[in-house]
């Protein structure tokens, strides 16, 4: 199980570097996004999620729609979050490209990611981690993104319990020796929150109900393998809008719709998978 993993994480690790490579301007998002969904397929596991690509104040959930022409743009800041697994076993990662002004907050979250990680130890709370994470954003008088969190990882889920704030809170959970988790600070000048805005590409199962509709049962079929891990809208064949929000609106299909800041201002991204050892955290990823 824990090879498995990590499997999925020395895949992510190489595709970190590859990825960085090809986030230029000009560069259609689109290609980026399959390319690294591709890769993952290539070098033996499957993408646990689709391949986020959020730019300036969206901070997470935005992946390219099926023809979308978009490209990045000198000025963006790019944060680019993927994962894969192999059987189900997930690790998950995600790194910020600046292709404008953005050195600090970009610094801010990698730091923050650091000071986190060395934090780790068994007999710690995750309390602790969200604390290093707080205040390296203080030092750069930025905030962290109170709103988005960090996560453990169980068979084809790929945010189970523990939540690791990316803040101290009251009462954290005791971290231990064999523990798998994601931390993943989100940094920004604005007000450190985020809201939901009015787009979605990532949807997943949450309900096995039979549906009547022929071109509700006809998607059903087609996202059944990936069990309950989020999937794009232009993974389908037919991706109807209308058929795929009567989903959502029965409950069978859960929406992950773009979450930006809600100031507007920029936010960054740091994240790697680490399985909690003895002397420490290992990062896997
Ligand atoms: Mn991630
Ligand atoms: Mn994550």
């Amino acid at each position: 199980m824990m090879e498995k993993h990590e499997k999925a994480g020395e895949i992510l690790k190489q595709l970190r570097d590859e990825v960085v490579k090809l986030v230029k301007p000009g560069v259609k998002m689109l290609e980026v996004a399959e390319f690294v969904e591709n890769r993952i397929a290539e070098l033996g596991a499957e993408p646990a999620f689709p391949c986020n690509i959020s730019l300036n104040e969206d901070a997470a959930h935005c992946t390219p729609s099926k023809n979308d022409q978009r490209v990045f743009r000198e000025g963006d800041l790019v944060k680019i979050d993927i994962g894969a697994h192999v059987d189900g076993f997930i690790a998950d990662t995600a790194l910020t490209v600046n292709l404008g002004d953005h050195d600090e907050l970009v610094e801010c979250a990698e730091l923050a990611l650091k000071r986190a990680i060395e934090v780790i130890e068994p007999g710690i709370t995750t309390s602790e981690i969200g604390e290093q994470i707080e205040s390296v954003a203080k030092e750069f008088g930025f905030r962290p993104v109170y709103n988005l969190t960090g996560h453990g990882f169980m068979p084809y889920v790929a945010h189970a319990p523990p939540t690791i704030y990316n803040y101290r809170v009251e009462k954290g959970v005791k971290v231990e020796e064999g523990m798998i988790f994601a931390i993943e600070p989100f940094i920004t000048s604005g007000a450190g929150r985020v809201s939901e805005r009015a787009e979605t590409e990532i949807y997943s199962v949450i309900s096995s109900k039979p549906v009547r509709m022929r071109m509700a049962r006809e998607i059903l079929s087609e996202v059944e393998k990936y069990r309950t891990l989020p999937f794009a809208k232009r993974w389908l064949r037919n991706p109807r809008e209308i058929i795929i929000s009567k989903l959502v609106r029965d409950g069978v299909l859960r929406a992950y719709p773009v979450l930006t800041e809600i100031k507007k201002e920029p936010v960054s991204q740091a994240e790697h998978t680490v399985v909690v050892e003895e002397s420490g955290a290992r990062i896997i990823t």
